[in-house]
């Protein structure tokens, strides 16, 4: 499972519940979330053998209550030390810091 798609399953997800900086996937995947909304708990498991990904995402927005939070950092479109969401961003791939954040600290702080 590749960070790549992780990231685009968020920005999937993200778009299907309406938030800033989500994107729009293929038909086939608009359907995909549908079903897993519409899914009960026996459907819900065999989705989710075969999307692991998609179902966790998904599970997470609906159920968690920082879900959206932590698909906005998977996304990268929030800092992962402050949550910040206005960018730029700085920090390894995946590992978005806002500018505050990614400023280096200085070693001899006292
Ligand atoms: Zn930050």
């Amino acid at each position: 499972m590749s960070t790549e798609s992780t990231t685009e399953t968020a920005r999937h997800v993200l778009w299907h519940y309406g938030h800033r900086g989500g994107y729009r996937p293929g038909r086939f995947t608009q359907l995909l979330m549908q079903a897993i909304v519409a899914a009960d708990v026996t459907h819900t498991a065999r989705l989710a053998s075969a999307y692991p990904e998609l179902v966790e995402a998904m599970n997470l927005a609906a159920n968690r209550e920082d879900g959206i939070a932590q698909l906005k950092k998977t996304a990268g479109l929030a800092c992962i030390r402050c949550g910040d969401e206005d960018g730029p961003f700085a920090g390894a791939p995946h590992q978005p810091l806002c500018e505050p954040c990614a400023r280096p600290m200085p070693l001899d702080a006292a």
